[in-house]
């Protein structure tokens, strides 16, 4: 409960934020004491579930005292109060009031009643002389009584809002993901916590107001999207472009190879809702599925079908490109011999090791494939036939050169190589590979750890 006197200024309600419901009560009261030309006037009423506001004027603590607990319920009981003379009161109830108030001679009082019918509270006259009360007396205290009514509504509304919005922002706190909403004119309305953890980088920047272009623009050179690097203005463009035109879940690569899925979705009032799903485990699953579904477990190496996928792409890019490519054909030698003589752990222990090293020769976006039981395809984009030869012989060299040993006992190695380079339009992945393959049957009639080319080292320059 809250009480203040009409003296005093600066109240509000438990400090609960709620507009301030004094100021109005205060001048209801005073409105009613010139009205009906009195010195006192008490109203009480609950503004809201548990709180009960108090308002009085002209009237001393101890005549308070017994408004609220005597005049109150006796008003609840009887619809109305109208005591013109105290002194000459004869019901018991009222008598009390009497004892209660000696210096209140009249008392003319009304319950304050919503609109269920239900009293929630009182107001109340009080004159130090004897009084007849009129109608019109009577009927300006029941305005005053509405009045008031109205004040207490607005204010459970307002409470009831309050509450509401609270309840939504404990609810959006408590969600596992990002959740961020946005205005229809794309400014920010609200993110929770989860939001600003996700995006630590530029956390600071996302605060109510901030319109989304800006927020991505500053992010972008905060270092906050790992994909944007690079390509930051067409990223931003993309991703504002996406941002107004939500519908499909995108992905998006932050710092610390963490990944997230974005969803969002228009409000009916043109906003925006959008959710962020960190999917970081779920890409490194999925990467991980990928890897063991594109590559040979025992090498390592690019799996045939995964092999040609990605080459077949390579040497389209590159012909649109007008670059060079070659390929490289990789078959061990006398390997049948190593499993015979060494037994099958051994040449699989040859396979791999052998993998590595030529693995190691080779740049990032060399692909290597293992096409079948020792045998081994490179593709080499933007390379000429001439430096495919120096990348062969270095394979060949490693391959020869390196320590292989199984059981404590050395194994020798060797390797023959054919290479061949993409020609003209009309070739494709097979039909290099065929070329570059005949290379290869060369290389092993002539003796073997040898590498053999399929054209002449001039033809090697662009491709037509
Ligand atoms: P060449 O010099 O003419 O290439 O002779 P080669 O013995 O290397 O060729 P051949 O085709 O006669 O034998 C290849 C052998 O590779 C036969 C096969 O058992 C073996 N091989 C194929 N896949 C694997 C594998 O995964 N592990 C092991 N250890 N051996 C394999
Ligand atoms: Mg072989
Ligand atoms: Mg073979």
């Amino acid at each position: 409960m809250t009480e203040k006197s009409g003296d005093e200024t600066g109240f509000d309600i438990a400090g609960c934020g709620l507009p301030d419901v004094y100021p109005a009560l205060d001048a209801i009261s005073k409105v009613t004491c010139a009205a009906l030309n009195v010195p006192g006037v008490f109203l009480s009423v609950s503004v809201s579930e548990d709180d009960e506001v108090r308002c009085f004027a002209g009237v001393s603590k101890a005549d308070v005292k017994t408004c609220a607990e005597l005049i109150g319920p006796e008003v609840a009981r009887a619809g109305i109060l109208q005591i013109g003379d105290l002194k000459s009161a004869k019901r018991s109830g009222v008598r009390k009031i009497a004892s209660a108030m000696k210096s209140v001679r009249a008392v003319l009082a009304v319950p304050v009643v919503n609109g269920q019918g239900e009293t929630i509270g009182v107001i109340a006259v009080l004159d130090k002389k004897s009084r007849r009360f009129t109608v019109s007396d009577r009927a300006v205290l029941r305005d005053s009584a509405v009045n008031i009514s109205g004040l207490a509504v607005l204010h459970q509304a307002a409470a009831d809002h309050q509450a509401a919005e609270v309840e939504l922002k404990d609810a959006m706190e408590a969600l596992p993901d990002g959740f961020v909403l946005y205005d229809k004119n794309d400014r920010l309305v609200h993110c929770n916590r989860r939001y600003r953890e996700i995006y630590k980088e530029s956390g600071n920047l996302r605060v109510p107001g901030v319109k989304f272009s800006d927020l991505i623009r500053q992010g972008v050179y905060a270092g906050q999207y790992s994909d944007a690097i690079g390509k930051e203005e067409e990223w931003i463009a993309q991703r504002i472009h996406e941002h107004q035109n939500p519908g499909k879940p995108i992905e998006q690569q932050l710092p610390g190879d963490r990944w997230l899925r974005i969803q969002e979705r228009r409000t009916n009032t043109g906003g925006l809702v959008g959710f962020r799903i960190d999917v970081t485990e779920l890409k490194r699953q999925e990467r991980e599925l990928s890897r063991l579904a594109w590559t040979d477990s025992l090498t390592g190496a690019l799996n045939r079908h995964r092999f040609l996928e990605l080459a077949e792409a390579e040497l389209t890019h590159s012909q649109r490109h007008f670059r060079n490519v070659s390929l490289l054909m990789l078959d061990l030698d006398n390997f049948k011999k190593i499993n015979d003589c060494r037994g099958h752990a051994a040449g699989d222990h040859v396979l791999r090791a052998t993998c590595e090293s030529w693995q190691k020769q080779l740049r990032g976006r060399d692909l290597i494939g293992r096409l079948g039981g020792e045998e081994f395809c490179v593709l080499l984009p933007d390379t000429r036939g001439d430096d495919a030869l120096v990348v062969a012989e270095r394979l060949r060299k490693v391959t020869e050169l390196q320590k292989l040993s199984y059981d404590g006992e050395a194994i020798d190695v060797s390797v023959s190589i054919g290479t061949a380079v993409y020609e003209n339009i009309a070739d494709t992945i097979t039909s290099v590979i065929k070329r570059a393959d005949r290379s290869l049957y060369k290389a092993k009639s002539s003796g073997r750890n040898r590498v053999e080319a399929n054209i002449t080292l001039s033809q090697a320059k662009k491709p037509v």
